[in-house]
């Protein structure tokens, strides 16, 4: 989308693919004449597109505490205001101080940061594991350090946004395929018989809150010599050590995990996980891991206890999987498979609507629209954590009930 274009200035409304909604844009960044424009102007242009086409973003600050229930975010256990967490944190920081100082190849790495990589290994039942200072850091690594060129990359249509950009750093050869289909991933791998292969997929998917048939895409990876990488963001925690784990497929020498710190392990901070070699190539070649400096002390230390009490209290993941089933039911979708409901919605403009009506009820949800949404569906999306109180989750289903199905 951000392809510098050479045509004059333009106003046409982004397309549905342009995720960030620069895609009109481009047009802007010169003229046939060669006269480029001036920046401010060029700013003012894209800025008008986005407001014309309804697309402009704003950053929404919120207190520490401002009193609402919160169903948008992705602090799934409610960890990262547990006081063990918090405490970790605080005391790391006075121990090591503000940050990690320097690059991990360099003199970045902490004792603290072989703690946590051990411990994280040791629970997702992995050889090993290498801590990034987040989780798009980890996904632009493990592609960007195992494809390149020669490579083809075969991933899910609805991955993640930090894989698609690193499969576009890449620069592999790409097939996206339809949405959890196994035999179209079957037949993209066949397509390129002897070319080296990873496919990508999410355990649980982030917006869409439903599951990867992970046993049958590591079966037809093995049948091709391809390498799976399963993104794990949304279901370690949610699924104790993550679906990898739970589906018998950790350990294994043709699977990597990626995970972030910052979801149910209430930090912030991403991870790989797998064989001792990947890693080692990781730590050798990978650029985001590089040349980026180590995962802070606090955030680090936060994701070490945080990863203590997910792997101490499995009731904590129970408490999301009654809640989002429950919430499911009462809207007859099928449950999700981690913690997260997608509620669809008639239109653009119902999602919104329910969104500020929610607000005004003291519940915070979040609300997806093309062209954020791949297929066009606008939905809201409901995190049914473990880290409100039975009496809050109680009033927010009531306010979720009463508004969303007024205008579903
Ligand atoms: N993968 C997925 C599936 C995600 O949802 C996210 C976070 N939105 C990331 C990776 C990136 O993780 P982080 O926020 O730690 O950079």
């Amino acid at each position: 989308p951000l392809g510098g274009g050479v045509s004059r200035p333009t106003q046409s409304p982004p397309r549905k693919t342009d995720r960030v909604g620069l895609d009109s844009l481009a047009g802007a960044r010169g003229s046939t004449d060669g006269a480029t424009p001036p920046w401010d102007d060029w700013l003012a242009e894209a800025a008008g597109a986005r407001e014309a086409a309804g697309l402009t973003r704003r950053l929404r600050p919120r207190g520490a505490d401002d009193g609402l229930v919160d169903l948008a975010g992705n602090d799934y256990l409610g960890l990262s205001r547990h006081p063990e967490v918090r405490h970790a944190a605080a005391e790391a920081a006075m121990r090591w101080g503000g940050g990690a100082g320097a690059s991990r190849l360099v003199t970045g790495t902490l004792t603290l940061h072989e703690q946590l990589e051990a411990e994280l290994a040791d629970w997702l039942g992995q050889p090993a594991a290498l801590a990034f200072s987040t989780g798009y850091h980890a996904n632009l690594s493990v592609v960007g350090a195992l494809a390149d060129r020669s490579a083809h990359v075969v991933s899910d249509a609805h991955i993640h946004a930090s894989l698609v950009d690193a499969v576009r750093l890449s620069r592999a050869q790409l097939t996206v395929v339809p949405h959890n289909d196994v035999a179209a991933v079957r037949a993209a791998l066949a397509a390129r018989p002897g070319v080296r292969s990873l496919v990508l997929a999410e355990s649980v998917y982030s917006v869409l809150g439903d599951e990867a048939p992970l046993a049958e895409l590591a079966e037809v990876c093995t049948e091709h010599g391809a390498l799976l990488v399963v993104d794990e963001a949304h279901g370690v925690g949610v699924h104790g050590p993550g679906l990898v784990h739970r589906n018998g497929l950790a350990g294994r020498s043709d699977v990597l995990v990626t995970a972030t710190l910052s979801k149910s392990l209430g930090s912030q901070g991403g991870a790989v996980l797998g064989p001792p070699a990947a890693i080692d190539h990781l730590v050798n070649t990978a650029r985001p891991f590089i040349f980026d400096t180590g995962l802070a002390p606090a955030s680090t230390a936060a994701a070490l206890a945080a990863t203590r009490i997910a792997r101490t209290r499995p009731e904590l993941a129970d408490t999301i999987r009654a809640r989002v089933a429950g919430l499911a039911s009462a809207f007859g979708i099928p449950s999700p498979a981690g913690a997260v409901l997608s509620v669809p919605m008639a239109s653009p403009e119902a999602a919104v609507a329910a969104q500020a009506d929610l607000l005004a009820e003291g519940v915070r949800v979040g609300c997806f629209r093309p062209p954020s949404v791949p297929d066009g569906v606008s939905r809201l999306r409901v995190t049914a954590g473990a880290g409100v109180t039975d009496e809050e989750w109680e009033r927010a289903v009531k306010a979720i009930d009463t508004i969303v199905g007024e205008v579903r």
